[in-house]
């Protein structure tokens, strides 16, 4: 696992080294210096000479295409859990504080999804890389994936009733009868069933709950003061970002 955290203008920005492939652009927007996340600065910087595009996010298993066409920029919200794009010059973004950020490139595409636990119930990443490597016609050879910063499989306590929708292998019944959910895994499986090679998925080891330094967290902080914002955009070939 191999990752940086970088100062990228007014930003504090992780990125990996999974998705460094000519003409994409990648980054988790994280605190800087431990400070809050300040959303609307955030889309400032991104959006700055670029078309930007935002979720409105409701857990869905909706993914949406922003190609010629799609028009939906910032300050407007796109209603949809995913987006990809192999469309220059446009920066898709989505939002999480403890669910999972699946950021996912090819040459000349990205795709990013939003998973908690509907959205992982649902196989949202796992049909969104389906409808990408179809639309944009990708190897599935060629594509990378990692499973951003989200909340840990030791912190992630559910009920019963949101356990009994996942595997025995992402779920662990705790002696008071409470179930610890890793959403990491069960997104992990989604992307290698959609066709990802086991060895282009990377995932972080991050805990967002646990890292109160680097991340907000809806478990730990209940009424959320920010969110962290994982971005992508694709350009030309030669343009190394
Ligand atoms: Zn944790």
């Amino acid at each position: 696992m191999s990752w940086r955290l970088a100062e990228r203008g007014c930003l504090a920005v992780i990125e990996y080294d999974q998705l460094r492939l000519p003409g994409v652009r990648h980054g988790c927007v994280v605190k800087r210096a431990g400070r809050d996340i300040d959303e609307h600065e955030v889309y400032s910087a991104l959006g700055r000479g670029k078309r930007l595009v935002v979720t409105e996010q409701t857990h869905s298993d909706q993914v949406a295409v922003v190609d010629d066409g799609f028009a939906t920029h910032y300050p407007a919200r796109v209603g949809a859990d995913g987006l990809m794009t192999g469309r220059p010059g446009t920066v898709i973004t989505i939002h999480t504080a403890d669910c999972v950020p699946v950021l996912v490139a090819a040459p000349g595409a990205a795709l990013l999804v939003h998973a908690g636990w509907r959205g992982s119930a649902q196989g949202i990443a796992g049909k969104a890389v389906r409808e990408f490597a179809r639309r944009y016609a990708v190897d599935p050879a060629e594509v990378r994936a990692v499973i951003g910063p989200c909340i840990g499989p030791e912190c992630y306590e559910v009920g019963t009733d949101v356990a009994k929708l996942f595997s025995g292998r992402v779920k662990h019944e705790r002696p008071d009868g409470k179930w610890l959910l890793d959403l990491r895994t069960a997104n992990r499986d989604q992307l290698a069933a959609a066709g990802i090679r086991p060895e282009n998925i990377v995932v972080s080891d991050h805990c967002t709950r646990c890292r109160n330094d680097l991340f907000h967290s809806y478990r730990r902080e209940g009424r959320l003061r920010g969110t962290m914002i994982a971005f992508m955009e694709v350009g030309d070939e030669h343009h190394r970002y």
